[in-house]
């Protein structure tokens, strides 16, 4: 016992300070932890809500067709039913979930009325209708009517901007005219369907040659040829020339406007069959 005590005040001090180290060493650590670990859980919860807001963002905009595409899907009725978290990513829904195409012609949808610009009146006898297109196709359309002018041609707008609904009308005259929707189809998109949906695309003719207005005939105006070889310098391209792609029948006056980017998304899947 008497060793014990000798042993053990001899390694007194060195107890004393090994429990006190140790617990110094707890405060230090405890005093550390308590700041330490709530971040670690601050972070990590708000990291997964904060991820799906942040990265949708970045993504949605980064297919070309879905940046430009979301003005122009704006009014489809489809995306409100969709929940919050999947809302950036909901506008490609559509374009997917739609037919691809419905006898050759792509689906397109039907432009916001506000961005429509009058482009000039279709005139026949007394007959007179305003036609529209898009605003940022108005500008070169303008300058391509003044350039064909400054050449002696007189080019006319027949149809340019067309809503669904009219597109509906004008198709039903067209499957009563040829007796189905296939054939109708050969002659007319189908409402959803048509390039005029977009604001972009137009009608031309020859005022000088009216009786050749939206027929193959077209073809052999001078006002034709003078699209053939002037309108792209204007961002104009026939939109369905012989042996398309698309397999529609050869629409000489039907020309659509490429020259932004916004206007060359609209038809990019047409482009690039
Ligand atoms: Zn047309």
């Amino acid at each position: 016992m008497k060793g014990f005590q000798k042993i053990f005040g001899q390694f007194q001090f060195v107890v004393i300070s090994i429990l006190t180290t140790a617990i110094i060493v707890w405060l230090a650590a405890s005093l550390q932890l308590v700041p330490a670990d709530p971040p670690v859980s601050q972070e990590q919860s708000p990291q997964p809500s904060a991820k799906p807001a942040a990265e949708p963002p970045p993504e949605s905009p980064s297919p070309d067709r879905v940046k430009p595409a979301s003005p122009l899907y704006d009014n489809l009725p489809s995306i409100p039913g969709t929940p919050p978290a999947t809302v950036n990513t909901s506008p490609a829904t559509p374009i997917a979930s739609a037919p691809k195409n419905y006898y050759g012609h792509l689906p397109y949808a039907e432009n916001d009325s506000s961005r429509l610009v009058s482009v000039g009146e279709f005139v026949r006898g007394t007959y007179r209708r305003t036609e529209y297109l898009d605003q940022e196709a108005t500008a070169a359309f303008a300058q391509l009517i003044q350039a064909a002018a400054n050449e002696n041609l007189t080019l006319q707008p027949i149809s340019g901007f067309r809503s669904v609904k009219d597109q509906s009308e004008l198709f039903d005259q067209q499957v009563q005219k040829h007796g189905s929707q296939a054939a109708a189809a050969k002659f007319s998109a189908p409402p959803g369907f048509s390039e005029h949906h977009t604001g972009y695309a137009i009608d031309i003719g020859d005022r000088n040659q009216p009786d050749q207005d939206l027929k193959v005939a077209f073809e052999g105006t001078t006002a034709y040829r003078w699209l053939t070889t002037n309108a792209s310098t204007y961002g104009f391209e026939l939109s369905f020339p012989r042996n398309n792609a698309q397999g529609i029948n050869f629409e000489p006056w039907h020309w659509r406007y490429v020259g932004t980017q916004r206007a060359a998304v609209q038809f990019a899947s047409a482009r690039s069959l």
